[in-house]
């Protein structure tokens, strides 16, 4: 049942435009219009989407028109309005955190009814089908194997307050409680190390420069077009819009720690957008495999963490140094962060309350040395499913690197081969070869077989990926 599979390198050459396509072209239009950009057609896409309702749903894409639509089918979970302001001074800094703690709070009971009737709606539709409730989140079925990686997924909770006291004094605001705010305050608005300007390249010398590295190992192809919207404090992510052909990358305006770790993440998703096969059925190529996605922009993400790599990009040995040392500090971190979120999902089971689930949230945040507001940790489990998708995609991969290594030895990302074998591996689409396990077999050159019974057209809801991924 298995076959070798020679690696194939996709062409460089700029796409053809693409042939126009009704489905196509409103797919494009609502992604463009929820990024609050206008969509090309002259007629608005909601309207054209009810026009076209049967065709979608032949397609198996009524359910993620539908979560683009915003439409009830997909009540949206509940989120904090305001942004968190990055105040200057400390008194600032203070106030406007207890004003997010506290809208925090006031959507406690929100959050609680959200979370409980997707527990319900999961219990109730698959009725011994034993799908974790968090499966609802994606707007198509998932990979059944990535379901099972992601279910079993698990981490002790680590005493982070080490960390987070380390990274309280160079903000200003000390003790553990404002941990969070601290590490806001790193992410998005001011540098640990070095200052913005000075030991870090201006944001865009550091996209032109990691671009031409990603077109280095033909990863972006120049057919592909995208869009950047720059805005301040946002987090960064990545949008497909017109597959393979265009996408569109939200980014901040602030060049911090981070932003060198997190354009290189978003320039994975991008990849893996513009080497979608054009020929590929159109669900398909919407498709995303949680786990495969977060879990290859974590293996690129992870090669900025190298000083040579660094230095490629213009950043002198010092500042490379400090950040190499930072980005393994906010992986810790993040883990941390998440396996509470994980012990916490699994806590709320045996909960009929909210003021039930703030005690397990409590009681899951002193874990951690944090002492986090439960509010906010109850508010991230709105978006528990891409928690565990980073969790898992760390171990997956860990497996995926080792498996480079293991073929092209320690330095496999100068070696021409890996680069064709993972653009080969990622290319690939369908319920399984487009699954986290398809991409580890196209590494071992195999094909994995595809079910016999025709499943469902699945795929991930929108491939957004934030910078504040753990946030
Ligand atoms: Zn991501």
């Amino acid at each position: 049942m298995t076959a070798v599979h020679p690696p194939s390198v996709p062409s460089l050459a700029p796409d053809p435009d693409p042939v126009p396509d009704p489905i196509e072209d409103l797919l494009a239009d609502l992604q463009l219009e929820r990024a609050g950009l206008p969509g090309r057609g002259p007629v608005p896409a909601a309207r054209r989407a009810r026009q076209v309702a049967g065709e979608l749903a032949g397609l198996g894409l009524s359910r993620f028109v539908a979560e683009l639509l915003g439409e009830p089918a997909s009540v949206p979970a509940p989120a904090p309005g305001a942004v968190l302001d990055l105040e200057a001074d400390e008194d600032g800094r203070r106030i406007s955190y207890e004003t997010w703690c506290a809208e925090a709070r006031e959507l406690t009971g929100e959050v609680w009814r959200w979370l409980s009737e997707r527990r319900r709606a999961a219990g109730a539709s698959h009725d011994g089908d034993e799908l974790p409730w968090w499966c609802g989140e994606s707007a198509f079925p998932l990979p059944t194997d990535s379901v099972r990686r992601l279910a079993e997924v698990t981490a002790p909770v680590p005493d982070l307050s080490e960390t987070a006291e380390a990274w309280a004094r160079p903000t200003g605001l000390r003790g553990r409680a404002t941990a969070e705010y601290n590490w806001r305050w790193l992410l998005l608005g001011k540098g640990l190390y070095g200052r913005p300007g000075g030991t870090l390249p201006p944001l865009n010398e550091l996209i032109t420069r990691l671009v031409g590295e990603a077109r280095r190992h033909g990863l972006l192809p120049p057919g592909h077009r995208v869009r950047v919207l720059r805005r301040p404090n946002t987090p960064s992510m990545v949008m497909p819009v017109r597959l393979p052909g265009s996408s569109l990358l939200s980014l901040p305006t602030a060049v911090t720690p981070v932003t060198v770790q997190y354009l290189q993440h978003e320039l994975a998703h991008l990849a893996e957008h513009a080497l979608r096969p054009a020929g590929a059925p159109l669900a398909e190529r919407w498709a995303f495999d949680p786990l495969r996605s977060e879990g290859w922009a974590l293996l690129l993400e992870q090669l900025a963490g190298s000083t040579a790599f660094l230095a490629r990009l213009g950043i002198d040995a010092e500042a490379a140094a400090a950040l190499a040392r930072f980005f393994a500090e906010e992986e810790r971190f993040s883990r941390g962060l998440m396996a509470a979120d994980l012990a916490l999902d699994t806590d709320l089971a045996g909960c009929r309350t909210s003021a039930e689930a703030l005690e397990a949230a409590s009681a899951v945040a002193s874990r951690t040395g944090l002492r986090w507001a439960p509010e906010l940790l109850l508010l991230r489990q709105t978006r528990v499913l891409h928690w565990r998708s980073y969790l898992a995609g760390y171990a997956w991969r860990d497996t995926v690197r080792t498996e480079l290594v293991a073929r092209f030895g320690v330095d496999w990302a100068e070696r021409a081969e890996a680069w064709a074998l993972l653009r080969d591996a990622l290319a690939r689409t369908g319920p399984v070869a487009g699954s986290a396990a398809g991409f580890l077999a196209a590494l071992a050159g195999l094909d994995l077989p595809e079910p016999r019974e025709p499943r469902e057209p699945y795929a991930s809801r929108s491939h957004e990926h934030e910078e504040t991924r753990s946030r």
